[in-house]
């Protein structure tokens, strides 16, 4: 048995902090959060630190080319690879929103098997995505595995492609309303493949480049908006009127990731324009769950955490994003808080993030099912 005492434990965002209290883990679960401590524990001393229950982040990809034929790479890199992406910055569940699926797969078995420890994952395999293409020195840029991607004309074709990845067993339907080089999307195709992702009682995320396409997104019956899309200006009332029970991950560091070789001035119109749409969608009733689009950005989240203060987001309020909110969207019940019986995910921080929010990048150890992923610094 584990006992992680004397640290400050936000057992969830909602809850008044238990100071100098002690979370007893046994096996994969939380056994208790209490006071006391058996004699046989083993002591995780968290003086002046802060326990939360594991993060989720809500987009992140695998498609990078260091998770290529991950079944061949030895357990020890694999292992480092995770921790370097996730690990390290409390990441204990993602949400793997395109990648190549039989790939992503195999590296979740090698995770779930116990060989190596990781987050858990859950993953949309390959996004589905208009005709057209990305350009191979774009993809080269992202370092991405090269994967063919299902392309989609119409409802007939959106509802196969996404009836046989289903069938595959993904945990949900990713869609790219466009690409750099053809026509976006259809409304019938968003729709086609939505309802065919929600008889199988999955999530379907759609990635925008427009405001129209949120509004197409939101329209057809889409779960997750991927991104903000700051290269459309403000969102509109026909946006936000929709946004209710629709959930966004705000990628807002992306936007100042690809405007970093432009000026000062452009770089600031981009990332407030994004800052102001996540502002206006919480604002409108819409749901938040944190995602970064991880693997096509820096790994580091803290930029991300300031973004959000920015618009208007406490800590509570991003605490949320990272735990109950999506916990709950995703309909996992015994995950984003700590509380007895819950899964045995924990991050415990240097600082105090309800005084400086940079502390939630600030990992000491993340436990995932009871187990250190990481003894993060030394
Ligand atoms: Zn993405």
């Amino acid at each position: 048995m584990h006992a992680l005492i004397k640290g400050t434990i936000y057992v969830s965002p909602d809850a008044e902090p238990i100071r100098d209290g002690v979370v007893l883990i046994e096996g994969d679960k939380i056994l208790s959060v209490g006071q006391s401590v058996p004699p046989d524990s083993e002591i995780i001393d968290c003086s002046g630190r802060t326990i939360t229950a594991g993060f989720w982040n809500s987009h992140v990809h695998f498609f990078e080319r260091k998770w290529a034929n991950v079944a061949a790479i030895p357990a020890a890199e694999l292992q480092r690879q995770l921790h370097y992406m996730l690990g390290r910055y409390g990441f204990t569940s993602v949400f793997d929103l395109s990648s190549m699926w039989e790939n992503t797969r195999q590296l979740r078995d090698r995770i779930e098997s116990g060989e190596i420890s990781g987050p858990r994952i859950r993953t949309t395999g390959e996004g589905l995505v208009p005709p057209g293409s990305v350009p191979d020195v774009v993809l080269n840029m992202m370092g991405v595995i090269k994967t063919t991607m299902p392309e989609v004309t119409d409802a007939a074709s959106a509802t196969a492609a996404a009836r046989k990845l289903l069938d595959g067993g993904v945990d949900g339907i990713k869609l790219f309303a466009t690409r750099p080089q053809g026509a976006p999307l259809s409304a019938e195709a968003v729709r086609a493949a939505v309802d065919e992702t929600h008889r199988a009682g999955k999530p379907c995320f759609l990635h925008p480049g427009t405001g129209e396409h949120v509004l197409i997104a939101i329209r057809g019956g889409v779960d997750v908006i991927a991104h903000t899309t700051p290269s459309s200006g403000a969102w509109n009332e026909d946006i936000l009127s929709g946004a209710r029970g629709i959930a966004l991950t705000p990628t807002l560091t992306l936007w100042k990731y690809y405007a970093r070789h432009d000026r000062v001035s452009a770089q600031e119109k981009v990332t407030n324009t994004a800052v102001g749409q996540l502002r206006d969608w919480i604002s409108a009733g819409g749901t938040v769950l944190f995602g970064t689009d991880l693997g096509a950005v820096e790994y580091d989240p803290t930029e991300e955490y300031l973004l959000m203060t920015q618009a208007g987001m406490t800590f509570p309020d991003i605490l949320a994003s990272l735990t109950t909110t999506p916990a709950g969207f995703f309909g996992e019940s015994k995950s984003g808080r700590i509380a007895e019986g819950f899964d045995a995910d924990l991050v415990v921080l240097d600082g105090d993030p309800s005084k400086d929010i940079r502390a939630l990048a600030a990992v000491r150890h993340t436990l995932t099912r009871g187990k250190y992923a990481a003894q993060n610094l030394s």
